[in-house]
């Protein structure tokens, strides 16, 4: 993996070139064979100097994660970084100048790497990006991300970007002082030689030179909130008592700074232990590396059938997902015909795309040209002869099935046959759908989420009767468009839908109990959610809402749905008192200055319960209905594993990520904690907390219920 040879003079080359991957993963074994490496280059008089170097597009990759998911204990977890620690250490004292070229993204282990060096040359070109993403994963920099940084940067900006994990581009990366110089992508060893030839290499690092001139002050004191800014919340606010590392990575910072490298290097070593070890670091990797990967690799595409190239895209309604669709398919270089019930109703949809490409623009996102390019590629139409040609048909009219009938039989009455015809219904089983249309192995569902050219998910939907070069060629569609994939078997509201139905229904439920609207929003943000599930019912609108209750608790038999009082509370809040939601004039809260406010009326709607529930006793409704509702999905046999399920819940209505999941969860609470707490909660709330088979059985054997 490293080769080691002369370039002039005593300047030696390090090439890293890992064999069996496209990436310079460092693994155990090669974190060891590059410290016996540095050993001998220390020794060797014969290397004045050594320059670092890539042979892959990017510049080292990190650590391996499936070593780092194994494990189990912080003394496991720390003998992971120990010798790379050292193996780093030694490279920025050996008294050698060492340059790095940064040839291509060089994140997390990759930059600590680079840190390390003493001169750090990076490409002139938009394919470089510098930055510590490990808070994305739960995890905190391991090898001395934390500690050398601030010297080059500042500790603001080294805050900033390890609590984001945002990375930063060539250019910033060279304003902010993190790396020496820039040269053009095929010049960095010339760069390399000339600067080392102009002695402007270090042979020692600055932090072995001197203190740090700058502190990071305690997050509890007023100078700690000025530096955090945006960032206090992660830290000390409500999403700290999910989320462990940013807390972790502030406190390696503040500490290490205040004395010499090596202890700083070793207290940023304890911390990490500690994070890489627990398990929220564990399940964010699981769902959101490895779990995400293979949503976006289509694992799940039938192997024999051929890749389908696909030229011309028909996208039926024009509406917000109509254009969204029609919008993303044009992006990946499609040509679209989009169609509603009139040229101007689809020129509506168009003029729609045409804003968001604006505000793209704005925000210096998007060029005029890419943009004029896009929209030249979609043609508004209201005639089914244009579909004729269309290699992909994806219907988002509205959401009702005689008139989801109606365009899916037009459409299949002009397009070829093994045209994938797509419904994206978010309720409306498939098989339904397709049994009426003349060629119904061809029918399939794709559940996009809105705003379709943001949300990264799309839960696909096999019906019955759908082909496998139906659904092969419907993921070739999908890994253009660039989104991650669940695939799903057929029933009502599938899986995102029913789970959601599930949450949402559990907070209607509380709400016709005369539980406080604000304090079972505020429930839903501790677990983690991203917005309350009634600010987000008011948001979708009351009457809106209650026409898809009906649809999906149309199967009323449902375990899930044992004393539900979901539609009940909407048919109250619609029929009886006329609130309509937030764009109405007000719904389950009133909207004075923007801000939620209760709405005065709310006591004569749901008279108040005698004894509120706890705050504990709420958020365990919510969440625990979303993980029984999952578990049964996958006894159904509609989610196929654990892991399809938590990263649909994820990356499709934002489950909190912390828990790895919606099926993660039961295993963050403890298979057989959660056993009995919803066994309690049936007791007091009903039947439809009723623990699946699946559940207890596991809980029996001693399994976690994602034992991936
Ligand atoms: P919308 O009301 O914004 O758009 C529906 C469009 O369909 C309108 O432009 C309407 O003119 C058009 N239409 C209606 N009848 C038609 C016909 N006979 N022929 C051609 N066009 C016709 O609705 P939307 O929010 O875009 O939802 C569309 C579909 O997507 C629904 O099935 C919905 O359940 C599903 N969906 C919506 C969301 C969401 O967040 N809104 C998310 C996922 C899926």
């Amino acid at each position: 993996m490293f080769k080691i040879q002369e370039v002039e003079n005593g300047v030696w080359e390090l090439g890293i070139d890992r064999p069996d991957s496209d990436h310079n993963i460092m693994d155990q074994d090669a974190v060891a064979e590059l410290d016996s490496l540095i050993e001998k280059i220390a020794a060797d008089d014969a290397v004045r100097a050594v320059i670092v170097s890539s042979g892959k597009k990017t510049f080292v990759a990190g650590g391996d994660l499936r070593e780092l998911l194994e494990a189990a204990t912080p003394d496991r977890a720390r003998a992971l970084v120990e010798r790379n620690r050292h193996c780093l250490r030694r490279i920025e004292t050996m008294g050698k100048p060492v340059v790095a070229l940064l040839n291509g993204p060089a994140l997390g282990g990759g930059l600590e790497l680079a840190l390390a060096c003493t001169y750090r040359i990076a490409a002139d070109s938009q394919k470089v990006s510098l930055g510590l993403p490990e808070v994305g994963l739960g995890l905190m920099p391991g090898a001395g991300g934390t500690q050398r940084l601030p010297y080059l940067v500042g500790s603001e900006q080294a805050v900033k970007m390890a609590l984001s994990g945002k990375p930063v581009s060539a250019g910033e990366a060279l304003a902010l002082g993190l790396v020496d110089e820039l040269a053009a992508p095929g010049n960095l060893m010339d760069a390399a030689l000339a600067a080392l030839a102009r002695g402007d290499v270090p042979t020692a690092q600055s932090w072995d030179k001197g203190p740090f001139g700058g502190v990071i002050p305690d997050p509890e004191t007023e100078a700690g909130r000025a530096v955090l800014g945006p960032f206090l919340r992660v830290v000390t606010g409500r999403a700290a008592r999910n989320e462990p590392a940013p807390a972790a990575i502030v406190g390696a910072m503040r500490d290490g700074l205040a004395t010499d490298m090596d202890a700083a290097l070793g207290i940023e070593q304890d911390q990490f232990a500690r994070i890489a070890s627990g398990p929220v670091a564990k399940a964010r990797i699981r769902t959101l590396f490895f779990g995400v990967n293979d949503a976006k690799s289509m694992a799940m595409r039938p192997k024999d059938e051929p890749a389908y190239a696909i030229g011309k895209v028909g996208v039926l309604g024009a509406g917000m997902m109509g254009s969204g669709i029609a919008h993303v398919a044009a992006r990946a270089g499609f040509d679209v015909a989009l169609l509603d019930i009139s040229e101007e109703a689809a020129a509506k949809g168009k003029a729609s795309i045409a804003k968001s490409c604006d505000t793209a623009i704005a925000r210096g996102r998007m060029s005029r040209e890419a943009a004029d390019a896009l929209l030249a590629r979609i043609v508004p139409v209201a005639d089914y002869a244009t579909l004729a040609d269309a290699d992909m048909v994806v219907e988002a009219v509205s959401e009702n099935l005689a008139v989801k009938n109606t365009v899916l039989g037009m459409a299949a009455a002009v397009i070829r046959p093994g045209v994938p015809l797509a419904s994206n219904t978010s309720t409306l089983p498939i098989t339904g759908l397709a049994t009426p249309t003349p060629r119904p192995q061809d029918v399939i569902g794709l559940h996009f989420f809105a705003p379709v050219d943001r949300m990264p998910f799309v839960e696909v939907i096999r019906g019955e009767q759908t082909s496998q070069q139906t659904l092969a060629r419907a993921l070739d569609f999908m890994k253009a468009l660039r989104k991650s994939v669940v695939v799903v078997g057929d029933g009502l509201g599938f899986f995102t839908s029913r789970v959601v139905a599930a949450y949402t229904g559990e907070a209607l439920t509380m709400l016709a109990e005369g539980v406080d609207p604000a304090e079972i929003d505020k429930a839903a943000l501790a677990a983690g959610m991203p917005i309350g599930p009634l600010a987000m019912a008011d948001m979708t609108s009351l009457p809106l809402l209650k026409d898809i209750f009906a649809s999906i608790t149309g199967d009323g038999g449902r375990q899930g749905l044992q004393g539900m009082k979901a539609n009940e509370a909407l048919a109250r809040l619609v029929d009886d008192f006329a609130r309509a939601g937030r764009a109405g004039g007000g719904g389950i809260f009133d909207y004075p200055d923007g801000k939620p406010a209760p709405w005065s009326g709310l006591a004569a709607c749901f008279p108040p319960r005698a004894e509120p529930l706890t705050p504990e006793i709420i958020e365990k409704r919510m969440m625990h209905a979303q993980a029984l509702e999952a578990a049964r999905l996958i006894e159904e046999g509609v989610v196929a594993r654990p892991t399809d399920a938590d990263v649909g819940s994820v990356l499709g209505w934002a489950f909190p990520s912390w828990t790895g999941g919606v099926a993660s969860y039961v295993d963050m609470v403890g298979i057989d904690t959660f056993v009995a707490e919803c066994d309690a909660l049936e007791a007091t709330f009903g039947g439809r907390f009723r623990v699946p088979e699946i559940l207890r059985d596991r809980a029996r054997a001693g399994e976690k219920f994602n034992a991936a």
